[in-house]
């Protein structure tokens, strides 16, 4: 593959000032967003085939019109930026802050444009402190500008939890209550609403009414969404379009880490293969070893090797039974144990369970448990494949948010993809592996990741006491638990 360094969205080194941004072309799509007008804009963003970079997928442009046909009669629209990245994996969205800022900003008062937003929210992690001075320190001059009239803009940032960066968590979190997803459909009441709430209870579950109602809508993109939007109004749909392929089209920012040669993040064009992206931006196999799979985030099916080839398409990793999700890869090469990863992959996931579904919270822990066993000591028996066979199928009963099938999506593909690999364990043919510490990038420094080692020690309470409470968070912050 030629190794051509695009930059459509990230550019190759940081943007120091909104003047470099302008120079550079930047505000252009501002400026046609304006002139289009909302029904313009979206019918461009529609046009461009845009999905959401967040982990979804979801058509961009169709969001952006469900929320523009359903604003409210008494409050206006907010529009929520989410730059709480957490994934496993993944670093492409600090990356981008970190690079750009503007970009971003750029795209969320398009958004704000479109759907008659009079409020847009950057939500990053509070332990994000260079992003939030790029975004402050980029806010402060994109007001002076002028380029903000008429829309409050502001950076608020949460909690460390994985669940913040999930889309209804962070609602919770904005209207003042703890990182807890919400049953809720794709585009339901948002920010500042007034619900009547028991004790503990998440936010509700209403749309908003076409036409309008007393509630209103929030739009919720990813940065690199927002990113992408900007440069498409710049650009046009078909510019866009001239890369990826007609259910992916345009560029996505891609992180490999894991056992490559080095770590980073990349922009590629959608349809790049998946071994390409690990041989362009991670340089590759290590000397003397083999790879021989890569899991895309901690959301989606392992990939074995043999399948490398598959484009980093929606529809192509759909079609091998994985997903895109935030396009991050853990690479895993023939001197890692399959089993070790999972298990510590089984591990994040169940700590981080807010433990609102109880499957999710116990059968969790229990499969976790069982992996770690098998694979980090010589104590393991049949009954603990049996605890993971079992309970990964009933992992995702009732589950509000998709952390849930995300457990039970990544265990199962290591039974169904590697089904010698528990087994191997079990009669000693393997040695022992703890759990690989499987927990978000905090840095890329000199090609490697620097993952937050915090997560070693932090507790299926969300505390990183000692020893665990016993109490699910959802109990800690005297939550209830969801309806069955
Ligand atoms: Fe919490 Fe898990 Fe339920 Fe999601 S599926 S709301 S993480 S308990």
């Amino acid at each position: 593959m030629a190794d051509t360094q695009l930059s459509r969205v990230l550019p190759l080194e940081p943007i120091a000032t909104l003047a470099d941004y302008e120079s550079a072309g930047g505000g252009c799509g501002l400026e046609a967003a304006r002139r289009l007008g909302p029904v313009g804009t979206i019918e461009e963003i529609e046009a461009s085939g845009l999905r959401g970079r967040g982990g979804g997928g979801f058509p961009t442009g169709t969001k952006w019109r469900t929320i523009a046909e359903h604003t409210s009669t008494a409050e206006h629209t907010t529009v929520v930026i989410n730059g709480a990245e957490g994934e496993p994996g993944s670093f492409k969205d600090r990356t981008l802050l970190r690079r750009s800022p503007y970009g971003v900003i750029e795209g969320a008062l398009i958004a704000a444009e479109a759907t008659a937003a009079d409020r847009v929210v950057i939500a990053v992690k509070e332990t994000f402190t260079v992003e939030r001075e790029r975004l402050e320190a980029a806010v402060a001059e994109v007001v002076a500008a002028g380029w903000a009239d008429g829309v409050s803009l502001e950076v608020v940032a949460g909690p460390s939890a994985y669940l913040y960066g999930e889309e209804t968590a962070l609602l919770e979190v904005l209207d003042g209550r703890p990182p807890f997803p919400r049953i809720a459909p794709p585009f339901r009441h948002g920010v500042e609403e007034t619900p009547s709430l028991s004790p503990g209870e998440a936010a509700g579950t209403d749309m908003t009414q076409e036409g309008g109602s007393g509630a209103a809508p929030t739009l919720v993109n990813n940065v690199e969404t927002a990113a992408h939007a900007a440069a498409i109004l710049a650009q046009g749909a078909q510019w866009f379009r001239e890369m990826g392929t007609a259910g992916s089209p345009g560029t996505f920012l891609c992180t490999i880490s894991g056992d490559t040669v080095r770590h980073g993040v990349r922009e590629l064009a959608m349809g790049t293969t998946l071994g390409d992206a690990i041989d362009v931006v991670g340089g590759g196999h290590r000397k003397g070893r083999r790879l021989i799979a890569a899991l895309s985030g901690v959301a989606n099916a392992l990939v074995p090797q043999q399948l490398f080839d598959t484009p980093l398409t929606y529809e192509a990793m759909s079609a091998i039974g994985s997903g895109m999700g935030a396009a991050g890869f853990l690479v895993v090469d023939d001197a890692s144990d399959l089993t070790s990863v999972v298990a510590g992959v089984s591990r994040f996931l169940a700590v981080e369970s807010c433990g609102q579904c109880t499957p999710c919270k116990v059968d969790g822990l229990a499969i976790s448990e069982s992996l770690a066993r098998i694979a980090g000591s010589n104590a393991a028996e049949e009954s603990d494949l049996e605890v993971v066979t079992r309970r990964s199928s009933t992992v995702s009963n009732g589950a509000r948010c998709y952390l849930g099938i995300q457990h039970e999506t990544v265990v199962r593909s290591l039974l169904e993809v590697f089904p010698d690999a528990i087994p191997a364990h079990l009669d000693g043919r393997l040695p022992v592996a703890p759990p690989t510490l499987v927990a978000p990038i905090i840095d890329i420094v000199d090609g490697r990741a620097v993952l937050d080692r915090t997560q070693a020690d932090k507790q299926p309470d969300w505390t990183h006491d000692a020893t665990d409470s016993g109490k699910t968070p959802v109990e800690r912050f005297g939550y209830g638990t969801a309806p069955a």
